[in-house]
């Protein structure tokens, strides 16, 4: 039986062919809008499931609200990760937790049989970003975690998409399985990467995110490709004065390493990233180190490109021990994937983003926003007020300023789409204490409920049109067309539960 979800998806995709068959040169944007409220009125189980959203929304808020203050790192998120799947358990979901041998990842599952349409949580906070919900630099406990990436906000927004999906679908007898992917540390740990070794996406048909930002828009594609390790170099210690020419210093390795690093920068193409720091230089300046290590990350947004640059980094690494005759061990620690696009996925993505809209501050939230702002560099503040509109569909420029995440591997594997929602003031960019801050308030809140809005009305449209799962498949395997999925991470290796700490 085709609902009327999958009525408005036929109907969206033939406007869609009829303005490109007449060749309309309108931008993206304002197409989708004019789609969105013609068919706004036909779409009667969206707003059954914005209703559904809005009334279980007051739980999330707060539970959204606990995890920032837990602001727990990555793979240690128990008490966010008991949180949530507490709250799924009520709402009547069976939950398996501690999966792919990570103890804080989960699976809340919901209904039987086909598609399986899966949402994607996160929940771990960075290392040192401790913020109140205040406008200036206040951490709540200095150098202690905090949710710069606003990852509380991401978890509890896609368990309300998925709670308020899975009581539209009880209601209204849909079948299909839904599931919410309580997924660990993406900072770096690569949660999703182990459950995907884990065969825990084989059978998933779609999967769907969203991500904390300061705009609203489809994320069709994109993300830099990654790979990070620890370049330990082992030497001889001395007494730097009464016999330094017995030692042999493993800190002498890491700055050539560094300098090396620097200078094959003008070798590589611009858009490729290689980062850094001295995770470990020697215990006092009057001995000669024995130990000294080099944690770095590269990124590019081909992970072929990726993996030339990485084996030219491995030879510096290599280059650095012969100088100073010390050894070298590389421990590979990360590695995630850049993200497959989708197209059929996307269209509908923001179609239903279009539909749902932005949302407006409140003269407090101004005011906030405002005092907030003043914080941040000249010039990259835009004046206009972002959370209001939608932007329109683009492509994914490799040029752009992009980052990293492990949904990168899920989109490899399952054809996925996310979005990102306006949680933080405009101007305002992810890891930093000014994020941290908006992801505890009403703003952080409020673009919270337009992604899980979103992604709740998105998921049902696919239980709704088998069409459109078909044509997300097809689309994936004309995306990844003569590729092959890998992961830098070693095989066998298992989650880096302590990778913070090493
Ligand atoms: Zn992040
Ligand atoms: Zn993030």
């Amino acid at each position: 039986m085709q609902s009327a979800g999958a009525w408005v998806y036929t109907r969206l995709s033939r406007k869609m062919k009829i303005l490109t068959g007449i060749g309309l040169k309108l931008r993206t944007g304002c197409l989708f809008a004019a789609l969105a409220a013609s068919l706004s009125a036909q779409s009667s189980p969206h707003k059954e499931i914005v209703k559904l959203v809005e009334q279980n929304s007051p739980t999330y808020i707060q539970a959204s609200k606990t995890i920032w203050e837990y602001a727990e790192l990555g793979y240690h998120e128990e008490k966010s990760s008991t949180l949530l799947q507490r709250h799924l358990k009520e709402a009547g979901f069976g939950v398996e937790a501690g999966v792919a041998d990570e103890p804080t990842g989960f699976i809340a599952t919901y209904g039987k049989g086909r598609p399986v349409v899966a949402i994607l949580g996160e929940f771990d906070a960075l290392p040192g970003l401790s913020q109140a919900a205040a406008p200036d630099r206040s951490p709540v406990k200095a150098g202690a975690p905090g949710h710069g990436c606003g990852h509380n906000l991401l978890g509890a927004g896609a368990a309300l998409a998925a709670v308020a999906l899975k009581q539209y679908m009880e209601a209204n007898h849909v079948a299909g399985t839904l599931r919410y992917y309580g997924t660990p540390a993406e900072e770096g740990g690569d949660g999703k990467v182990y459950m995907i070794r884990a065969g825990l996406f084989r059978d998933v048909d779609v999967v769907l995110h969203w991500h904390p930002a300061s705009s609203n828009a489809v994320m069709n594609g994109g993300a830099l490709a990654l790979t990070s390790a620890k370049f330990l170099f082992h030497g001889v210690a001395a007494h730097a004065a009464f016999a330094p020419e017995r030692g042999r210093s493993a800190l002498d390795a890491v700055m050539l390493m560094g300098t090396g690093i620097e200078f094959m920068r003008e070798h590589i193409p611009s858009n490729a990233r290689v980062h850094y720091i001295v995770s470990n230089g020697g215990a006092a300046p009057n001995v000669v180190p024995d130990t000294a290590e080099l944690f770095l990350y590269a990124r590019s947004p081909s992970l072929a490109t990726l993996d030339g640059i990485w084996a030219r980094i491995e030879k510096i690494g290599q280059g650095a021990a012969l100088m100073t005759e010390t050894t070298l061990d590389i421990k590979i620690l990360g590695s995630s994937n850049n993200i497959v696009a989708n197209d059929a996925l996307a269209t509908i993505a923001q179609a239903n983003l279009e539909e749902i809209g932005g949302y407006r501050y409140t003269a407090e939230e101004k005011h906030f926003a405002q005092a907030l702002q003043k914080s941040l560099p000249a010039g990259s503040v835009p004046d206009s007020e972002l959370a209001a509109s939608v932007e329109p569909l683009r492509k994914f420029d490799p040029n752009q300023p992009s980052a990293s995440t492990d949904v990168g591997d899920v989109s490899w594997n399952v054809p996925t789409i996310g979005f990102v929602a306006a949680t933080f003031v405009p101007g305002v960019v992810a890891h930093t204490w000014q994020a941290a801050a908006c992801a505890g308030t009403s703003i952080g809140q409020k673009g919270m409920l337009v992604a899980a809005k979103t992604l709740a009305v998105t998921a049902a449209d696919l239980f709704a049109s088998p069409q459109l799962v078909r044509d997300a498949k097809q689309d994936f395997l004309r995306q990844t067309a003569g590729t092959t999925y890998k992961s830098e991470i070693p095989a066998g290796q298992k989650p880096p539960i302590d990778y913070g700490k090493m």
